[in-house]
């Protein structure tokens, strides 16, 4: 058999894999688990449309979270929330004509943003496959040079973090959008002395006055709290009242314009 003919081969193998025998697979660990976690309370995600129960999850901090993860598309609490809010501040606006910058970029909206706007770029320090590895507190781009930006979960990790919100705001044209999300996990911020190592190497605890710190940038901000929008998607973090203190975090989206 000549080379030809078995690199054929190999190509029909992958496809009937990727195409067949995965989502077959996947189908039936879905079926499985909702076997098995019937009695479980029941949600919807708003990224897929799966309807059924959603995973608990044990943390590398020790957490264990109640009903995190959508079994069928793998999105988190946060996950769903900004695909919640996304959609909605998306909906009124043609993108067809928009440039976006997408930092810390989430697999799972890739592609989605790829296909809706005309032009999408990613940054992280540490990733690869991204258009930039820059760092946020020093921006190598010209004044308003995007229309939408998205930075979810990313300040809470940004010790001169009113640096970093400043070049979002250079970067963003005057009628432009960023999405910068942060978890609320307290009543007043606390600066921590040094990153966290049980939250994820935060080096702050946010807290509703959090966003004061926007305003000397934005002419306009919108708070949009996880009890702003319907509790079908599960919105809040729950976390277990043995381990730690409080039952339920609430995320919240910091829209600014
Ligand atoms: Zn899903």
């Amino acid at each position: 058999m000549n080379n030809d003919s078995e690199c054929k081969k190999f190509m029909i193998l992958r496809k009937i894999k990727r195409k067949i025998i995965r989502p077959v697979l996947q189908l039936f660990v879905l079926f499985k688990f909702r076997l098995e976690n019937r009695n479980k309370e029941k949600f919807v995600c708003p990224a897929c449309n799966y309807k059924g129960p959603f995973k608990d999850l044990l943390l590398p901090t020790g957490r264990s979270v109640k009903h995190m993860k959508c079994p069928n598309c793998s999105a988190d609490v946060r996950h769903r929330i900004q695909y919640l809010v996304i959609m909605d501040i998306l909906y009124s606006r043609d993108t067809s004509r928009m440039k976006m910058l997408h930092i810390a970029p989430e697999v799972f909206l890739r592609p989605f943003f790829s296909k809706q706007f005309a032009e999408y770029e990613m940054d992280d320090l540490e990733m690869e496959n991204v258009d930039h590895r820059v760092d946020l507190t020093r921006l190598p781009f010209e004044d308003e040079t995007y229309d939408f930006i998205l930075a979810s979960h990313v300040l809470e990790h940004i010790k001169d973090d009113k640096a970093a919100i400043k070049e979002d705001r250079r970067v963003l044209r005057s009628n432009g959008i960023a999405i910068l999300t942060v978890p609320i996990v307290c009543e007043k911020t606390v600066e921590y002395p040094e990153p966290n190592p049980y939250e994820f190497n935060h080096v702050r605890a946010s807290g509703m006055d959090y966003f004061d710190r926007f305003k000397p940038f934005f002419k306009r901000i919108e708070i949009i709290t996880s009890d702003t929008l319907p509790d079908q998607y599960q919105l809040y973090y729950y976390t277990d009242r043995s381990i730690f203190p409080n039952t339920a975090v609430r995320l919240t989206f910091f829209t600014t314009i």
